[in-house]
């Protein structure tokens, strides 16, 4: 099942296609608020996106939101043509635009709310990666940490506007012994910014 009726407050990205939404076992499963009112911190977050990126600042009516598996658009440049097709997964490392500059975050969910005028747009719901000042001594690559949940001095909603893609380079979990190669225990939220391509071993 794909989902279009979807628009963007940027109007640079067109043709959104929300795939695959959750079921209520699968929402409950993962722990993700079915309604608004089930995360306040969730709720908090969704409202400063609409009102910091999107200049919308009226209280919500709609307290449902959808999760998806995966959110795809077309991104346009500035005259208007083809810039980029994105396709986003849940998992997926992505590279967001700051003020300061170019982030890495993780996704976490993709998700559509409806606004009071009924325009349904898409958001992603993250966790940042941040870099550590630790060096791998043997990989000697930077690691970077995963944002603990405890951690809501940062924003984790945004407009899927803010995406500038997904970045070439690639994040290796930094296993322990707890780790197999079917399941990571991610209690551990070190990740390798593997900066040369390499498989791992
Ligand atoms: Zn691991």
């Amino acid at each position: 099942m794909i989902d279009t009726n979807i628009i963007s407050s940027d109007d640079r990205i067109i043709n959104i296609k929300a795939h695959d939404q959750l079921l209520k076992s699968e929402i409950l499963n993962l722990n993700l608020p079915a309604r608004l009112d089930d995360n306040l911190q969730f709720t908090y977050d969704i409202l400063i996106a609409y009102d910091t990126y999107m200049q919308k600042k009226a209280a919500l009516v709609h307290r449902r939101v959808n999760f998806y598996k995966q959110i795809s658009y077309t991104f346009l440049d500035n005259d208007g043509r083809f810039y980029s097709y994105i396709n986003l997964h849940v998992g997926n490392v992505v590279q967001i635009k700051e003020e300061s500059g170019i982030s890495f975050a993780i996704i976490k969910a993709l998700f559509t709310h409806k606004y009071n005028d009924g325009s349904t747009y898409a958001f992603v719901w993250i966790n940042w990666l941040r870099e550590s000042l630790t060096i791998d001594p043997i990989l000697q690559c930077p690691v970077y940490e995963v944002q603990k949940a405890e951690n809501v001095r940062w924003h984790r909603v945004y407009p899927i506007a803010l995406i500038i893609g997904i970045p070439k380079v690639h994040f290796v979990h930094r296993c322990g012994s707890a780790c197999t190669s079917t399941s990571h225990d991610l209690s551990n939220n070190q990740y390798f910014r593997n900066d040369f391509y390499y498989t791992a071993i």
